[in-house]
């Protein structure tokens, strides 16, 4: 009882004798203008998303505005400038619309339902001269010129998007996202960030916690203050700590990005994390920063407070011994975590540790598998008819990989480990019949074993893909074309009243690549909407003629299986 009465002491003393209270406020660069941009919304601004938000493969490069559930909602520029670039694509972005403003800061509005004013007029202009729903341009300067309010668009829901909303992003003059934010676009936000869980990592051969050489969650005793103190742990050596936490603003309850993750052990600075800026070049060492096997597993994400090597990301600002901390025997100590959302929020987590080497009960556990591949050198990988390639510095550190193939089937380890770069699996078809080569894909197989396409390519007998992930990859034969079926109108029909033409297009096994319809022999322009399948045309683009019209459609899979539908209708 003594020691743990001195240990609440301690750690009460450390937290408020110790601790300079001006490292938790935050300070604006000079350099950002305040008040240059305004919100593309004239809504009062809730966002589902926060700049620098965890998500998979990459942080998020904006902010992502609320809609009040649907689409249409006036966008207007944020600044002065001009549209420099529009992108029109069934994934990513959807319709995106990109203005360069004079200062150098560039804005992005992405997931549009649809351009407004000259920009949409030249937006369909580009659609009909190129025959092509997906189109990418830069207008020039004198071009399209927009003020400060002007209206741009609509918001929307194209492209990979899961739900009606603005993305919003503005750029730095060497294309970097940084976070709204900094430039005077906020929102109301007084809740405190949630702290779901807290890890400890120990590194290198005499190092535990609790006598346990491997990562473990801390138990964390919440105060009522809304700070935590963890329960004490006792150590040795090199570790490290990792934090899953996120933050929620006044007016939405979406778990959203904090701003800023500060620790100091004995009260002296360990690592600062700043989500203020982030290239796309280095998004995807977001794979490396956080616990990639934990969030596979559990799908939680924790952010390890640490640097291991490989990990360029400039969100990691200043740190001492690149966030790993040292424990001595027989010397206590208290680590601090301090998460602040952008509007100074912020929690406090003590971890008080007992330094003490003792002897190690639990080990480090390596799993060994068939494959040990060093990291810097990359490896190529024959299995049975497969071949796999892994460049050089795809892998982050060093690992045993469990890989095996059974006929058609690669077993590529287990998707529990993240690769930086392509790995290349090649397979050789020759038991296939020539007829069949061309209908041949690789897939990555779900649980239930059925194929996700892998956009493949054959040179003689072998087929070869690119891959970013690990799992099992198989073999696939797609000799079914694609399923168009009429969904607002019957062929002969007449649809005098009808605003718009909408054709349901599918193909199961390896999906839609393309499509191209006209109507009387000129083509038409056809939304293609992935996640309800459709094809839609607008009436207001005038292709048709006041009478009788002949639409034909063909649509092709990825292995080249397509399908012509054919309808007449009747409009006056
Ligand atoms: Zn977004």
């Amino acid at each position: 009882m003594g020691r743990i009465l001195f240990f609440i002491f301690f750690i009460y003393s450390i937290s408020h004798s110790q601790e300079n209270l001006s490292y938790l406020t935050y300070s604006i660069p000079g350099d950002i203008p305040q008040n240059f941009f305004e919100s593309p919304l004239k809504i009062p601004l809730q966002l589902s998303g926060t700049f620098g938000e965890l998500r998979s493969n990459h942080f998020h490069a904006g902010l992502d505005i609320r809609t009040q559930q649907k689409q249409g909602i006036p966008v207007y520029a944020a600044a002065d400038g001009f549209v420099n670039r529009i992108k029109v694509a069934h994934f990513g972005y959807g319709k995106a619309l990109y203005i360069q403003h004079p200062n150098g800061y560039s804005t992005v509005y992405a997931h549009l339902q649809k351009y407004a004013g000259e920009i949409e007029d030249f937006v369909k202009n580009t659609h009909y001269e190129n025959e092509s729903y997906e189109i990418e341009v830069f207008p020039k300067a004198n071009q399209l010129i927009v003020k400060k309010g002007d209206l741009i668009g609509y918001t929307g829901n194209t492209g990979s998007s899961g739900g009606p909303h603005l993305h919003f992003e503005i750029r730095d003059n060497s294309s970097r996202p940084m976070n709204p934010k900094l430039f005077g676009i906020n929102v109301d936000d007084t809740r405190d960030p949630l702290i779901n869980s807290v890890f400890v990592y120990p590194q290198g051969n005499d190092s535990h916690v609790n006598q346990n050489q491997n990562p473990q969650q801390i138990r964390l005793v919440p105060q009522t203050d809304g700070n935590y103190i963890a329960e004490k742990i006792t150590a040795f050596g090199t570790l490290g700590f990792g934090i899953s936490t996120v933050d929620q603003q006044n007016a939405a309850n979406n778990r959203n990005g904090v701003f800023r993750i500060q620790t100091h052990h004995n009260g002296e600075k360990s690592i600062d994390i700043v989500f203020d800026r982030i290239s796309f070049d280095e998004t995807r060492y977001i794979n490396r920063y956080t616990d990639y096997g934990y969030f596979k597993e559990k799908k939680s994400r924790i952010q390890k407070l640490f640097i291991e090597r490989n990990n360029p990301l400039s969100i990691l600002k200043s740190s001492k011994n690149n966030g790993f901390i040292s424990v001595s025997d027989s010397l206590n100590s208290t680590y601090t975590i301090f998460v602040s959302d952008f509007n100074g929020n912020n929690v406090r987590i003590s971890i008080p540790i007992e330094g003490l080497k003792l002897p190690i009960k639990k080990e480090k556990s390596i799993e060994e598998h068939n494959h040990f591949v060093v990291a810097r050198e990359g490896a190529l990988i024959e299995k049975g008819k497969f071949s796999v390639y892994i460049p050089p510095n795809s892998l982050y550190e060093d690992a045993f990989l469990q890989i095996t193939s059974d006929g058609d089937i690669l077993n590529f380890h287990q998707d529990n480990i993240p690769l930086h770069t392509n790995v290349t699996i090649s397979v050789d078809v020759s038991n296939y019949e020539a007829s069949d080569m061309d209908k041949v894909f690789i897939g990555k197989l779900n649980y239930r074993g059925e194929p996700y396409y892998s956009s493949t390519s054959r040179v003689g007998n072998v087929l070869s893909t690119k891959v970013r992930e690990f799992g099992t990859y198989g073999l696939a034969i797609d000799t079914i074309p694609p399923v168009i079926t009429a969904a607002n109108f019957s062929d002969k029909q007449w649809i005098s009243n009808h605003k718009t033409l909408q054709i349901k297009i599918e193909d199961k096994q390896s999906g839609i690549k393309n499509y191209r319809a006209t109507i009387n022999g000129k083509w038409i322009l056809m939304e293609y909407e992935y996640k309800n399948n459709l094809l839609t045309y607008d009436f207001s683009d005038h292709i048709n003629s006041e009478t009788e019209n002949n639409l034909k459609l063909i649509v092709t899979d990825n292995v080249g299986n397509s399908s012509k539908f054919e309808a007449t209708f009747h409009r006056k």
